[in-house]
């Protein structure tokens, strides 16, 4: 799943609307953000297999310590509780940031087939497929998209033109980069798959510079 994890982000604005966009953000894709960093340190394994699943050209190999559900469990509470303790935040903070962590876990086992693994030992692997079908993947993801983007759009306003011309260019981008990935050509290699990967860290500092330029619609101005 891609564009899905960051509706989830958007969304939970409206949970803590103390959280910068860019700390959901980061929440939500903490494991896309660790994995290309471990593939391209040849921990994690990715190959590129076209007809792997109707959407992605990827085989998943070994990626138990970005994708697990133990390893997302030990994130989750990492960042939570890390997040509250420095910014001296409550526990709803935490509660919100490790739930989302631990999202990306539950959102990638429904679209990736069996290759979600469990534990860091990696032997049982879960996955529902839905990418085995581009149409089924659509109708999930954009729809959920969109809901997000919209509970934020309503639980923020923007503070200047900046906090509202950002924002429409990120979902633009979002969406276009979303359609090529789902119709264009498999990628050459798994290090540019790897490299590409790393991107999604300036979609978390693209996601603090719009909330700087918002704020919650129910705190005072
Ligand atoms: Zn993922």
């Amino acid at each position: 799943m891609f564009i899905g994890h960051f509706a989830l982000g958007f969304a939970a604005k409206r949970l803590d609307p103390s959280i910068s966009l860019g700390t959901l953000f980061a929440a939500c894709q903490l494991a896309d953000l660790v994995w290309p960093v471990l593939v391209l340190a040849g921990i994690e394994v990715v190959e590129v297999a076209p007809g792997s699943t109707q959407v992605t050209p990827l085989d998943f190999v070994h990626y138990p310590y970005s994708h697990s559900l133990v390893a997302l469990l030990g994130w989750g509470a990492a960042l939570g509780v890390g997040y509250a303790l420095m910014r001296r935040r409550g526990a709803l903070a935490a509660v919100v940031l490790g739930g989302l962590v631990l999202s990306h876990w539950v959102l990638d086992v429904i679209t990736h087939r069996p290759d979600m693994p469990l534990t860091l030992a990696g032997s049982t692997k879960l996955g529902l497929g839905l990418w085995n079908s581009v149409p089924a993947t659509a109708a999930l993801e954009v729809p959920l998209f969109a809901a997000g983007v919209f509970v934020y759009a309503r639980a923020t306003t923007a503070r200047d033109r900046k906090g509202r011309v950002a924002l429409i260019a990120l979902c633009a981008f979002l969406l276009v980069t979303y359609v090529a990935n789902l119709l264009g050509p498999p990628p050459p290699s798994a290090r540019m798959v790897a490299g590409g990967a790393l991107a999604v860290w300036l979609l978390v500092a693209w996601g603090y510079y719009i909330d700087s330029h918002r704020r919650p619609v129910a705190a005072p101005a």
